[in-house]
C-alpha cells in the first residue's frame, strides 16, 4: 500500500514574509492537517530563500515536509548561485525537487546531470522528487515511452534499491505544466503504468510496486480525486493550484477523498 503524496512546487513565487503567512494559516486550521496527514505525505517546496521561514512557522510540526526545487552536485566551492544538499539538510529539508521540465528546458538540465543530483540527494539523506515528461511534440510523434524510458534509465544510472525507496518519481507531461490542460486520467494512468514497469525492468518487480508516482500538471482541487483513484497514480506535483493555502488544502482533501 503506497502512501499518496501531495508536494506543492511553489516555483519563483512566495517570499520569505508570504511564505510564514500561508504556512501559520495552512496548519492553523485546528484539527484539520493533522487528521489528513496520516493518510496522505504533504510536502511544500518554496523558493530557496522562502525555506527558514517556512521551517520557523512550522514550529516543530510534522504535518508539512519541506522540499527544495533544486540542488547542486557538488559539496562546497566555487559554484556561484548553487545551494547544496548539505545546506538544505541545515534547515530541515527533506525532499528535493530533480529534473523539473523548467530546470531541463530553460536551465539546459541533462539526464546526465539530474542523475549526478539524485546520487547526491541519496547519499545526503534529502528525498528526490524526480520529474520525467514528454513534450506535446514528443507524444504526438509516438515517442512517450521511449522518452521516458529514456529519462527514467539515464537519471537512475547508478542509484541502488536501497536509495530508490527514498525516491519519488513525478510524472508531469510538459504539455499540461502551467497550462490549465490536464492530461486524461486515461493517459494519466496509462503513462504512470508504463513508469511502474520501467522500474519493474531496470530493478524488480517489488521495488516498482513500493515506488511512489506523482502526477503533475494542472492538477487542482476538482480533478485531484480522479486521477488519484486510478491504480498507479500516488499523489501529485502541484504548481498553480499550491499557490493559495485555501486551494492547496482543498486539493489535498480531495485527494484523501479518493483515497
Ligand atoms: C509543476 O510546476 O510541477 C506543475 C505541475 O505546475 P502546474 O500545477 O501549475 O501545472
Amino acid at each position: 500500500m503506497r502512501k499518496p503524496i501531495i508536494a506543492a512546487n511553489w516555483k519563483m513565487n512566495i517570499g520569505p514574509r508570504e511564505a510564514e503567512d500561508f504556512i501559520n494559516s495552512f496548519i492553523g486550521q485546528p484539527g484539520k492537517l493533522d487528521s489528513i496527514t496520516s493518510q496522505v505525505d504533504v510536502v511544500i517546496a518554496p523558493p530557496f530563500v522562502s525555506i527558514p521561514a517556512a521551517v520557523a512557522a512550522l514550529n516543530s510540526s510534522s504535518a508539512v515536509s519541506i522540499a527544495a526545487q533544486n540542488m547542486s552536485d557538488q559539496d562546497s566551492g566555487a559554484y556561484t548561485g548553487e545551494v547544496s544538499s548539505m545546506m538544505l539538510k541545515e534547515l530541515y529539508v527533506r525532499y528535493v525537487i530533480l529534473g523539473h521540465s523548467e530546470r531541463r528546458t530553460l536551465y539546459g538540465e541533462t539526464d546526465a546531470i539530474i542523475n549526478a543530483k539524485i546520487k547526491k540527494a541519496c547519499a545526503s539523506n534529502l528525498k528526490p522528487i524526480f520529474c520525467i515528461g514528454e513534450t506535446l511534440e514528443e507524444r504526438e510523434g509516438g515517442k512517450l515511452e521511449s522518452v521516458l524510458r529514456t529519462q527514467i534509465t539515464d537519471g537512475l544510472v547508478g542509484v541502488e534499491e536501497k536509495d530508490l525507496k527514498e525516491i519519488v518519481i513525478a510524472y508531469e507531461p510538459v504539455w499540461a505544466i502551467g497550462t490549465g490542460v490536464v492530461a486524461s486520467v486515461d493517459q494519466a494512468q496509462e503513462a504512470h503504468a508504463f513508469v511502474r514497469s520501467v522500474v519493474a525492468d531496470l530493478y524488480n518487480q517489488e521495488a516498482a510496486d513500493k515506488i511512489r508516482i506523482q502526477y503533475g500538471g494542472s492538477m487542482k482541487a476538482s480533478n485531484a480525486a480522479e486521477l488519484l483513484a486510478q491504480p498507479d497514480i500516488d499523489g501529485g506535483l502541484v504548481g498553480g493550484a499550491s499557490l493559495e493555502s485555501q486551494s492547496f488544502l482543498d486539493l489535498i482533501k480531495a485527494a484523501v477523498s479518493a483515497g
